[in-house]
């Protein structure tokens, strides 16, 4: 029978399909199966079991087969100990500074960050449960130095960063963090593990929404915290199984299979990009592109030296138009879908008004309204055509 050797040294490409399968012990399917019964077999003497435990099969919450062999998968994509899935890429965030923070503790993070961590941490962590927090521009690291206090527990970053493509950088921040004894949490979700390994580069936890690269098709939800397992263990207890944000066996399924095709993807959406993104930088009506392949994005360098090989499929752009003008230009795509979300098959684009909450937040080019552009798999051609187009018909070019 089949066996892949674990301590073998496999390439990335080769763990995305291998890594978690296995051949179905009652079929012998070479796939395994999903098991959606949300309750296992207890064993004879039941007491034997830690009810609020995850090692054993007893109840979905507390951790099911599917959910099982996704964490093993991505683990290994993400070089960490241990993974833990949720049912949604804020379902892992809350669930990681649920577990670690206590009240008192202090918690530096980055100005560019998917939105839900700024409301989590700077309107409810803060004043439900007595967390102080400091946001600041983590693509410098003096910024970051100027705010570490005694009771600092944690420095959440994002890079790139949701949605601008801020940059911050993960093997000078971790070390900084360590020689205070605080932890490292990366939102890993724009550049995908195929692209940028937080854990290799010193951080203690790479987080994930499945949502978007992992699985790749823009059908299913997940998220994941990977990291040591002493902290996962934690987690698991007081997140998955006492919060609930748990991943449904179909949902991790469908992740699973949507995982398999990464390395192709992520490939595919860098080479995409970076040739949109040289495409709209030669447009006059383009005000900035924001993307981390770019020589002209101002952490390039920083981009460079932690991603590899490529810089993801997620650019911004401004337009020197006004605001009817932006909608005119996306009711002309033909291709390009308005919609939100990122890391599907399909490109799409939202636009990032200036009512945003967190505006002020944002560097200044940003500040009036900018698209987020999430690149698909599609010829990049067609969307070069299709974005042309768009323009020619909005009197723009
Ligand atoms: C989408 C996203 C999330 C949230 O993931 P959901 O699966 O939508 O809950 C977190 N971080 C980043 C960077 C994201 O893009």
């Amino acid at each position: 029978m089949k066996k892949i050797d674990k301590n073998k040294e496999l390439k990335f490409q080769t763990r995305a399909i291998h890594i978690g399968n296995g051949v179905d012990k009652e079929t012998r399917a070479i796939k395994r199966p999903i098991t959606m019964g949300n309750s296992y077999q207890l064993p004879e003497d039941p007491s034997v079991l830690n009810w609020s435990g995850f090692g054993d099969n007893i109840y979905t919450r507390n951790g099911g087969s599917n959910q099982r062999y996704l964490e093993e998968r991505l683990a290994s994509l993400e070089n960490g100990e241990d993974t833990v899935c949720f049912g949604s890429g804020v379902g892992a965030l809350s669930g990681l500074f649920f577990s670690l923070l206590e009240s008192g503790d202090h918690v530096i993070f980055s100005n560019i960050t998917y939105i839900a961590v700024y409301r989590l941490l700077n309107k409810l962590f803060n004043s439900k449960f007595n967390v102080e927090t400091t946001i600041v521009d983590t693509s410098n690291i003096e910024n970051i130095k100027h705010e570490i206090k005694e009771n600092t527990k944690l420095i959440h970053i994002e890079t790139p960063g949701n949605p601008t493509t801020a940059i911050s950088d993960i093997a000078k921040i971790s070390a900084l963090a360590h020689e205070n004894d605080i932890l490292v949490s990366v939102d890993n979700t724009l550049a995908s593990p195929f692209n940028q390994r937080p854990i290799d580069l010193g951080a203690d936890f790479s987080v994930e929404s499945l949502t978007k690269y992992i699985n790749g098709h823009g059908d299913s939800m997940g998220g994941a915290v990977t990291g040591e397992k002493k902290y996962l263990d934690l987690i698991r207890t007081q997140a998955q199984v006492n919060l609930g944000a748990t991943i449904s066996p179909f949902n991790a399924w469908l992740i699973m299979r949507g995982s398999v095709t990464i390395p192709l993807r992520m490939r595919q959406h860098n080479e995409n990009a970076l040739k949109i993104a040289k495409y709209l930088e030669s447009l006059e009506i383009v005000s900035f592109v924001s993307y981390p392949g770019l020589e002209s994005h101002p952490d390039h360098e920083i981009a460079k030296k932690q991603m590899s090989p490529g810089f993801g499929g997620v650019l911004a752009f401004g337009l020197k138009a006004n605001h009817n003008k932006h909608n005119e230009f996306v009711s002309h795509l033909t291709i390009i879908s308005s919609a939100v979300s990122l890391g599907h098959d399909e490109s799409l684009i939202v636009f990032i008004g200036g009512d945003d909450e967190r505006q002020h937040l944002y560097p200044k080019k940003f500040k009036n309204g900018f698209f987020r552009f999430s690149v698909g798999l599609e010829d990049a051609d067609d969307l070069i055509e299709d974005i042309q187009e768009a323009l020619i018909k909005t009197d723009l070019i």
